[in-house]
């Protein structure tokens, strides 16, 4: 009796320990207005380039952008898994990869708004914490660190998600910062303009702190702190190499080491960070400098299904997914995930269909989403094949489901485990010397059969 008693207790406390709330995260939705239905392999999609296109469906084609039906569907998919979420997380590429004279800052505007008048007619009464990607701007890329008619025009469109405050901070820079509304938890989401960092930004190339963010930045983290709040960091590219390109980083070397110092001085407020314009799921580990795991980052697949022109990237598609994010309210906690797609092919020959294509507890055996349980989930990665297959296939978002063989292994686990340039590049070194006894010893094995072998 007495220790039914005890259990009781403990399940009660389990319970009010934790308030399990949801939110989506949204991310490269990437519109291409002129894709068409057509039987000429020329005229499809203007984002794919000199690319012919064939077999095109109404849902889209792996060669281009998001047509419009397909964003649709997307929009109406999240409203149907998850109708009332605490709020959704929106990390911005709203435009199609088509060269800049193709496009134009009123075209740009004109997509913005249409995407965010979808999004409010479908979630009329939802919080959004939006940021805008490289894609988000014209020229693309040329992000600056002053008012412009872009950063004043999306204000304009996203004004009923942004408080007052935030307008003008988003104006002159567009980044962010709020506490968290309607959650009853203290905390706060920091919307970054990592934009400033790319290497493509020829305008904040030799700026030392381009618009004063990651002052501005420490500082947020800071009052964070002395208030007792946790905080999200959200933002679309993201520091750190590209797993699908080996040696590929966003960042510029002296803004990735600001941005990673600033993780791991501040990482006891960071409950998470969430960013896109990979198209791919993936994760990021930081670690402090002892080696314990401090923060994790959430790459989220995008909409857009686009293969990658990026040069030396192999089967660079995806299908289009959408992400729930569970966590605790009473402190921001990542409890889990679950990412729901869109089998393109399927959709284009059946019907469309959004299903569940993994929960991060269930696929990786692990308690939740902290940055210790990451550190696990990336353990199991890099030591079982079985882990390494099933995490390659859901990369691409179940589109790509090819064997990840030994340098696809390296290129995915020194991406995760080093968002410093310094240490990914050892890891690449450790990783690949660690493969040379093991090719010797084969090498040797294969030598001695020849030769032992009856002539
Ligand atoms: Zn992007």
């Amino acid at each position: 009796m007495k220790l039914l008693f005890v259990l009781l207790l403990a399940v009660c406390t389990i319970i009010s320990a934790t308030e399990r709330g949801y939110f989506w995260h949204l991310t490269d939705l990437h519109l291409d207005p002129n894709y068409t239905v057509t039987s000429d392999p020329g005229k499809v999609c203007p984002s794919a380039g000199d690319q012919p296109v064939t077999n095109a469906g109404k849902w889209g084609s792996y060669l281009c952008d998001s047509p419009g039906a397909l964003i649709n569907s997307s929009i109406y998919a999240m409203k149907a898994i998850l109708p009332d979420p605490d709020f959704i997380l929106w990390t911005g590429d709203d435009t199609p990869h088509v060269p800049n004279e193709q496009l134009g800052e009123k075209a740009v505007l004109e997509i913005v708004e249409w995407l965010t008048n979808l999004i409010m007619q479908v979630f009329p009464t939802t919080k959004v914490y939006a940021a805008l990607g490289n894609h988000d701007f014209h020229p693309k890329n040329q992000f600056p660190t002053q008012n412009n008619s872009i950063y004043y025009g999306i204000s304009e469109y996203w004004k009923p998600w942004l408080k007052q405050e935030s307008t003008s901070t988003f104006q002159k820079g567009a980044f962010y910062s709020e506490q968290l509304v309607n959650t009853g938890t203290v905390g706060r989401v920091i919307i970054v303009n990592t934009n400033f960092y790319y290497d493509s930004n020829s305008i904040t190339a030799n700026m030392e702190d381009p618009g004063d963010q990651f002052a501005w930045l420490e500082n947020q983290l800071t009052n964070a702190s002395q208030k007792g709040e946790k905080v999200y960091i959200v933002g679309h590219v993201p520091p750190g190499y590209f797993e699908k390109k080996r040696g590929k980083p966003w960042f510029r070397e002296n803004f990735n080491k600001r941005y990673v110092e600033i993780i791991q001085k501040h990482h006891k407020v960071i409950q998470g960070q969430f960013f896109g314009h990979h198209h791919t799921d993936s994760f990021r580990m930081f670690y402090s400098n002892s080696g314990d795991p401090v923060s994790s980052m959430f790459i989220a697949p995008g909409i857009s299904p686009w293969k990658t022109t990026l040069p030396g990237v192999d089967n660079g598609a995806n299908n289009p997914g959408i992400r729930v994010f569970e966590y605790d309210r009473k402190n921001l906690l990542v409890l889990d995930m679950v990412t729901y797609y869109m089998n393109l092919t399927y959709a284009n020959e059946e019907s469309p269909r959004w299903e569940k294509e993994y929960r991060l507890t269930e696929a990786f055996q692990v308690s939740d989403g902290s940055p210790q349980s990451m550190h696990q989930v990336l353990e199991k990665i890099s030591t079982d094949h079985c882990f390494l297959q099933k995490y390659y296939e859901y990369n691409s978002v179940s589109y790509d489901l090819e064997s990840c063989g030994e340098a696809c292994k390296i290129d995915h686990v020194c991406a995760i485990r080093e968002v410093d340039f310094p240490k990914y590049a050892t890891c690449l070194k450790n990783e690949s010397s660690a493969l040379k006894p093991i090719y010797h010893i084969t090498m040797m094995i294969v030598i001695l059969l020849i030769y032992l072998l009856p002539k």
